[in-house]
């Protein structure tokens, strides 16, 4: 296959040939060129990788239903319980939303996605079997990776961790945990159960952080210790995690320092938050940060549209991002980022100027968008877009392609 005309990153006028599911070649672009075979007109737009979103919670999804009145309380807890007394009436089935929302995200430029599956005692495992169907349904499109995730906490509910363990049967890729301190007021409890859980399922572990301040760089610590004991370095992510900047200068060193060390990843989903490590720090340190949405205008929140350029649009303005090679970077995060804490044979991101995934050998999971430079893109947000995963054109104009 030949993308005719496009620019990798913004920069020279090129000719991508792929072969299979890899990028084959890139060559100046030569208008006169006669391709025998398939041509993607690129028509002079931008290329970049698609994008990945590592933090989603496609279960708990309202896209595409009537806009809701927002009725959820304060704190973690009065959260779940608002989402367990309305997830169940809504209009459209969980398995066509999960599904609906999956497609719009392919649709928009997203192909590798590290989706939640809440698991607890009220929906057993239902919103996990309606995740693994929308992964089935667009095995073709996407790459899913399915995290169980203990919502409601573990150990409040009696019963929470037999069904997360049923779930690890039944295939879930990453084993997740939840504010181990504030939940379950329990910390070495749950973090047992997470860590025995993925241990016995060789699974990756993924923390749910939003726990304040010296709280929160607690249980990061025990997440750390335990990281180290079991000899689980490149197996661990930080989810959210957005105070962990906000103790000390000194803290917040070490913090990256360790992360790196022990490459911990760290999930983002660009919130208004103080007190976060610094994204540049964190890069420039090798730490792998990815990109996420979060709920998709769900009984959580009302933000969330699919849209991960839109996302990247909020990284940047979130940080007060304004120089191009920062703008990029959030690009960068957004894309490579993420697929770097989804694979780990894909590289952690070597610094604020690395701008991966558009080289020979590279997996053909692409976007084509109209935009003068990245960073306009990231403004504009166009919608003349053509999305690739595996090499194949999956979406074109906000559109799945039906193979
Ligand atoms: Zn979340």
């Amino acid at each position: 296959m030949l993308i005719r005309h496009v620019r990798p990153w913004g920069g020279e006028r090129s000719d991508v040939v792929l072969a299979g599911d890899r990028i084959a070649a890139i060559r100046p672009h030569d208008p006169a060129a006669q391709p025998s075979g398939e041509v993607v007109e690129g028509r002079g737009r931008l290329l970049l990788p698609s994008f990945s979103d590592v933090h989603v919670h496609l279960d708990s999804t309202r896209i595409g239903l009537p806009f809701r009145p927002h009725t959820g309380g304060p704190g973690v807890w009065t959260m779940t319980m608002n989402d367990r007394e309305n997830w169940r009436s809504a209009e459209v089935p969980l398995v066509e939303r999960v599904a609906g929302t999956l497609e719009r995200m392919i649709a928009r430029g997203t192909t590798r996605v590290r989706s939640y599956a809440q698991v607890d005692v009220d929906c057993k495992l239902e919103k996990f079997e309606a995740v693994v169907a929308a992964k089935e349904k667009f095995a073709g499109q996407a790459e899913v990776q399915i995290m169980t995730f203990p919502q409601a906490g573990i150990l409040r509910e009696k019963g929470t961790a037999e069904y997360l363990e049923a779930s690890l049967k039944a295939g879930a890729d990453v084993m997740g945990g939840i504010d181990p301190c504030t939940l379950d007021r329990d910390p070495k409890g749950h973090l047992d159960v997470v860590f025995a859980l993925a241990e016995k399922y060789q699974v990756e572990v993924d923390i749910h952080l939003h726990e304040p301040g010296e709280l929160g760089v607690f249980s990061t610590d025990l997440i750390l210790d335990r990281t180290r004991a079991l000899g689980m370095q490149g197996k661990v992510t930080m989810s959210h995690a957005y105070e962990l900047g906000s103790v000390s200068e000194s803290v917040s060193r070490r913090i990256i320092d360790e992360f790196a060390e022990l490459d911990i990843a760290m999930a983002t989903v660009a919130p208004s938050a103080r007190g976060q490590l610094s994204l540049v720090d964190l890069t420039e340190a090798g730490v792998r940060v990815g990109l996420g949405e979060d709920g998709q205008r769900d009984y959580w929140s009302p933000y969330g549209n699919c849209d991960m350029l839109d996302r990247t649009w909020q990284l940047a303005f979130t940080n007060n991002f304004r120089r191009d090679e920062l703008i990029e970077m959030s690009l960068a995060v957004a894309t490579m980022g993420g697929a770097s804490i989804m694979s780990h044979d894909v590289a952690r991101l070597a610094g604020v100027g690395d701008r991966p995934g558009l080289a020979v050998g590279d997996r053909a999971d692409l976007l084509l968008v109209d935009g003068e430079t990245p960073s306009s893109a990231v403004m504009d947000r166009g919608t003349d877009r053509t999305v690739l995963h595996d090499g194949v054109v999956v979406a074109d104009r906000l559109a799945l392609v039906r193979g």
